[in-house]
């Protein structure tokens, strides 16, 4: 995959688009499946929410940003 891939641009901000392993640490990012992630390298596996919690979705988000 191309290394531009690995990013997308949001705003001016470059975010990283690709979930890296919890427990191999950032450097290792995790393989995008229909609908769930995987390591590579430790076999860890976070599925996909295809309905998140309103509350779920709420910590997550960051705060004291908003766009008008
Ligand atoms: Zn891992």
């Amino acid at each position: 995959m191309p290394k531009r891939d690995l990013y997308k641009i949001e705003g001016e901000k470059l975010v990283r688009s690709r979930r890296h392993c919890p427990k191999c640490g950032e450097g290792t990012f995790m393989a995008e499946h229909k609908d769930r992630t995987t390591c590579g390298n430790c076999q860890y596996t976070e599925f996909k929410n295809k309905d998140p919690k309103p509350e779920a979705a709420k910590k997550e988000e960051k705060p004291a940003e908003k766009k008008e």
